[in-house]
């Protein structure tokens, strides 16, 4: 398996650091409002390398975190007179629900930047001892940038000339040594929270949050650091800065970075009207479109967000579904007999389509070719199978679709079918409750079933239930 690395600017092959293991972290988003569909690319791209991660054996542990202090989710609790802890809840728990719409599995660990203070106080500590950081007089502590000798190796800077662009920018009364050096803490505003630190009461900047909680997380060297390409630099180049300088070894092996989403070919602005949150697309189409959609392009390209190229991705998917559904329709009625001469062929040549689709995951995660093999895989299956036959062959093409769809984190069945088969399975729970005299777990299941809008009734052939 190839990737692209920001750092080396090739690709290389993928070798973790402990056998079959990834470690792996996306910086996450800062929960001041919805996301925005721009925010959705990283989540749905990083998400499908994980998935193909685990479809090729490999324990992935995956942290992701919200950044739940900062300058906007601030500003946002001032406008709405509530406190800023409340905003960035709030916006955790909408943003989990957009990441659930869109099929994206929760992190092995979803750390917030409020909750590692302590973690934070240390590293800054550590960096003070070792000349890395110094604390000016109002309580600012800083970052010796200069002192980094590898400052610039991500984005490929060199620091002279970072030095020239920063020429005019030291403001005065700023108490920096160096106009290059960055906050690792500042001291607190009124009506802005704050933690006590050796320094001065205040809070976090925003690049010590991540190098901290990677290193808490996941060790201090990791496989995979990823998020969208505006985060190369600063944030990432600071990153490495901290950590590497903190812990001694380099931080991570391979860096990712998706391209930008635009909208009609524009940069996504409030101001030009071509901004859209996850939750306004979802008024129009199932999240499971516009996850097909992220996935048409290669993460590395530009992506440009359309009505008509989602109404392309919308039919696009709903031609997997269809054959999908198609399948499990003739399983149904399908005759037990074994699998054919003639059905083995038949399989092995749809074989072949996922061969491509590895191929083209393998190769950087080419889900745009991916996603061509799935279709020939559809197009394949739609004119080679009918009635006749076998369960057994019928299952392997449905098993083959289905495995390669859930690498895209595309489910085949269809939301009705997926919620009988959730409420069938309740009712089945409340019956065992009910027959080993469990009354309240069976109470609790009628409840929940309630309140997904279906009422049980019991009578003497079992429980039957309505929608309500
Ligand atoms: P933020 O909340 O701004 O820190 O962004 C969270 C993640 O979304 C980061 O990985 C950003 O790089 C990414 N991101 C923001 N805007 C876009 C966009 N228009 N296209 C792709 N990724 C984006
Ligand atoms: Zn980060």
């Amino acid at each position: 398996m190839k990737l692209y690395n920001t750092m080396s600017r090739q690709k290389e092959e993928f070798i973790p650091l402990e056998k079959n293991k990834v470690k792996m972290y996306v910086c996450g988003p800062t929960v001041y409002n919805f996301i925005h569909i721009g925010n959705a690319r990283p989540m749905i791209v990083f998400d499908t390398v994980r998935r193909y991660m685990e479809y090729k054996g490999y324990e992935v542990n995956f942290v992701s975190n919200f950044t739940d202090v900062d300058d906007k989710i601030i500003r946002k609790s001032i406008e709405e007179q509530i406190p800023s802890e409340e905003v960035a809840k709030r916006f955790i728990e909408e943003c989990k629900e957009d990441m659930s719409g869109m099929n994206i599995k929760p992190a092995t660990a979803h750390p917030l930047a409020t909750q590692e203070i302590d973690g934070m106080i240390e590293m800054i500590s550590s960096l003070i001892e070792k000349g890395y950081a110094y604390a000016a007089s109002d309580g600012t502590v800083y970052y010796r940038t200069r002192k980094f000798q590898d400052y610039g190796k991500l984005s490929h800077k060199n620091i002279d000339d970072l030095q020239a662009g920063h020429r005019t920018i030291k403001v005065a009364g700023e108490l920096k040594e160096d106009a290059l050096d960055f906050v690792l803490w500042k001291p607190k505003k009124d009506g802005e929270p704050y933690w006590n630190s050796p320094w001065c009461d205040g809070r976090p900047g925003w690049h010590i949050e991540c190098s901290v909680m990677s290193k808490k997380y996941l060790g201090d060297k990791i496989d995979i650091h990823a998020g969208g390409e505006d985060l190369i630099f600063p944030h990432h180049e600071n990153e490495i800065a901290q950590s590497e300088a903190a812990n001694g070894v380099e931080f991570s092996k391979y860096w990712m970075h998706n391209a930008f989403l635009n909208v009609d070919n524009k940069k996504m602005s409030k101001s030009v009207g071509n901004f859209f949150t996850v939750r306004e697309i979802a008024q129009k189409y199932d999240l499971q479109a516009l996850r097909f959609f992220m996935l048409s392009a290669h993460y590395r390209s530009p992506l440009n967000f359309s009505a008509e190229l989602m109404e392309a991705a919308k039919s696009g998917l709903e031609r997997i579904v269809t054959a999908a559904g198609h399948i499990r329709h003739l399983i149904k009625a399908a005759p037990m007999s074994e699998k054919t001469e003639q059905e083995n062929g038949m399989l092995d040549a749809a074989n072949a389509y996922t061969l491509k689709f590895e191929a083209a995951m393998d190769d950087d995660f080419n889900t745009a070719d991916a996603i061509s093999a799935v279709f020939e895989l559809v197009k394949y299956i739609n004119t080679n199978v009918s009635s006749s036959n076998s369960k057994q062959c019928l299952e392997a093409l449905y098993g083959q679709m289905d495995t390669l769809c859930g690498i895209l984190g595309i489910i085949l069945e269809e939301k009705e079918e997926a919620l009988e088969e959730e409420i069938e399975g309740l009712i089945e729970e409340r019956q065992k409750a009910r027959q080993s005299k469990d009354f309240a777990r069976a109470d609790e299941i009628r409840a929940i079933l309630l309140e997904k809008g279906i009422e049980i009734k019991d009578t003497r052939e079992g429980a039957q239930w309505k929608r309500v």
